[in-house]
């Protein structure tokens, strides 16, 4: 499932404006927002405007949106303030996945070398 929006997908609205979030960065392509339940000191979501269920769906559609989504990453930590990151990307429901607009979770802010996955 690939278009520009989908009416009743939450994070085609969050980058329609239509449901409110706390963006931290934005491109042409992309938009970069606080996860609304953070699981870390820093936890944000970058997505791609355009709707696509998976980052593997995502890639198919436009290796130029999966590129932007990733040269929004810098920008998220400069605007965070850390230099370390994590990027997490679930894939599908029996890995946790969802919300089913492709996206890419950074976090940081916390010493993550004793976590286990
Ligand atoms: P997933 O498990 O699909 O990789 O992660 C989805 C993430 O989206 C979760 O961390 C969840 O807290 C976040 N999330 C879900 N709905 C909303 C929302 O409406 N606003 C924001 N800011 N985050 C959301
Ligand atoms: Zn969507």
């Amino acid at each position: 499932t690939t278009s520009d929006t989908t009416s009743d997908c939450v994070f085609c609205a969050i980058a329609d404006g239509r449901i409110p979030a706390q963006v931290v960065a934005e491109s042409e392509r992309s938009v970069a927002f606080e996860d609304r339940t953070p699981a870390a000191p820093v936890h944000v979501l970058v997505i791609p405007r355009r709707h696509a269920a998976t980052v593997a769906e995502l890639a198919e559609a436009s290796t130029d949106d999966l590129a932007d989504l990733f040269a929004v990453i810098p920008e998220v930590a400069r605007a965070k303030g850390i230099t370390d990151y994590r990027l997490m990307v679930n894939s599908g429901a029996s890995v946790g996945q969802t919300v089913f607009h492709a996206h890419v979770h950074v976090l940081g802010g916390a010493d993550f070398t004793e976590a286990s996955m």
